[in-house]
């Protein structure tokens, strides 16, 4: 059943490829498999099935499912971090989604130098300014992208990442990803130091397609690879 499922999110991917305005190009997508949640055997099948990169959003789970799986993928973080936990995401996360403060990034520029990595970061951007998510709002996004680029050494910023708010009619999340896509336009035109604005994560089961169809690059989806969690 997952293989079945992962196979329909990749095709459901490339059609939405195929509903891009033109500008926005046909670009690759990656697919992140989100396992959070969900055991071992889930993500091997998953991994099976061709993901190449898992996604979980707590430290704890990701490095005991890091220990335990016979498999080599690629490890993003995609939840929100704590810079207690700075330490343990710059040794098992090949990509972190959801920087959204100077504080924290400076925790994760530290903890990556102590063990001598380059960690590829994406800026997480609060654009509907919900107060239950995290993120930069986008009025701060450029000065934290600056701060990042200069002071930084340890820090790759590689794009930007955002989560649509949970409207009842999934289509009013468009103007929302359109407007993160001009954001995005934006950022990348920007010559920085070290960053390299390429990647633009946005999109989860129930909004991947619009989200794609909006530009994005990564998409992060769980519940239509796996089924619904257990909590
Ligand atoms: C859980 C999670 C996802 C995946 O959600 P699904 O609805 O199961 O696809 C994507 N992004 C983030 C940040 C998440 O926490």
């Amino acid at each position: 059943m997952i293989a079945e499922n992962f196979h329909k999110v990749e095709e459901e991917i490339e059609a939405a490829k195929g509903r891009r305005r033109p500008g926005i190009g046909d670009k690759g997508v990656l697919l992140v498999a989100v396992t959070k949640n969900h055991d071992i055997e889930a993500m091997r099948a998953a991994i099976d099935a061709g993901a190449t990169t898992v996604g979980e959003n707590r430290i704890q789970e990701a490095v005991s499912k890091y220990e335990a799986l016979d498999r080599t993928v690629s490890w993003h973080l995609i939840g929100h971090l704590q810079t207690n936990k700075a330490k343990q995401a710059v040794r098992y996360f090949d990509l972190i989604h959801s920087v959204d403060s100077e504080h924290l990034a400076k925790a994760l520029d530290q903890a990556a130098g102590k063990i001598g990595k380059i960690q590829d970061i994406l800026i997480q951007v609060n654009l509907a300014k919900e107060a239950s998510k995290s993120g930069v709002y986008r009025e701060n996004l450029l000065a934290l992208l600056d701060t990042i680029d200069k002071k930084m050494a340890n820090l790759h910023i590689l794009g930007l990442m955002c989560i649509a708010p949970n409207y009842e009619d999934v289509n009013d999340c468009r103007p929302l990803f359109r407007e993160m896509y001009e954001i995005f336009s934006k950022v990348k035109e920007i010559s920085y130091k070290t960053a390299n604005i390429k990647y633009l994560s946005m999109g989860m089961s129930h909004d991947y397609k619009i989200a794609v169809e909006e530009g994005a690059n990564i998409v992060r989806v769980g519940t239509a690879i796996f089924g619904a969690r257990q909590y």
